[in-house]
């Protein structure tokens, strides 16, 4: 069982240890992977006609929610720790990933895509419940009076062609001029851009 403690802004197992980022990103890792194989699940059953495509619809939506709380929640520092900002931030990525959702379903109706295609597109799915980590550990960082932030890439990843503009380059900046890791970015933070804060 791990705790977060909102004075170091940082996570303590039970031995009362702070637990290493590391661990926490394998975590994240974690959720995210059990998001994808769901969706893969219910995508293979979509694609064998096992499920029609309005439930496939609905079990998309249900399981990208539910992912998106479990990061909100684990970035925030624990469903306790969940404000109306974060709330906010979550119901707009929503939003807009349902939008998206309902463009697919509109070209799998059209028949424009493959089996494969379809299980690839909807795995894709999964990455944005990630981004909501950083989203809702940012916004806890900020109520909690932290006010910089520094971000860096990982030397031994493969960038998309915008991270390497978001690193602070070893600075600390303002928590508003960070851009967070994922976000406006084509990799979607799979490239481990690290973020860490200061009070
Ligand atoms: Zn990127
Ligand atoms: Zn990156």
């Amino acid at each position: 069982m791990i705790t977060y403690d909102s004075r170091t802004g940082q996570f303590r197992g039970s031995d009362g240890r702070f637990v290493k980022r590391g661990v926490i990103l394998q975590r994240l890792n974690e959720i995210q992977n059990n998001t994808q194989t769901q969706i893969e699940k219910i995508s293979k059953q979509l694609v064998n006609r096992q499920i029609s495509l309005s439930i496939w619809q609905e079990r998309m939506i249900g399981i990208i929610k539910e992912g998106n709380i479990q990061t909100i929640a684990f970035g925030a520092g624990g469903r306790r720790k969940l404000t109306k900002a974060h709330y906010g931030k979550m119901g707009a990525n929503l939003k807009s990933e349902w939008s998206r959702i309902n463009n697919f379903v509109d070209e799998i109706k059209k028949g424009n895509l493959t089996p494969e295609q379809i299980i690839n597109r909807a795995k894709l799915y999964s990455q944005s419940v990630a981004t909501q980590f950083y989203g809702g550990e940012m916004l806890t960082k900020g109520l909690d009076g932290f006010k910089y932030a520094k971000r860096w890439l990982d030397s031994g990843a493969r960038h998309c062609s915008q991270c390497p503009s978001y690193s602070t380059n070893g600075l600390w900046r303002p928590l508003s001029e960070v851009i967070l890791p994922g976000h406006r970015c084509d990799c979607r933070g799979r490239c481990r851009c690290g973020i860490s804060y200061k009070k």
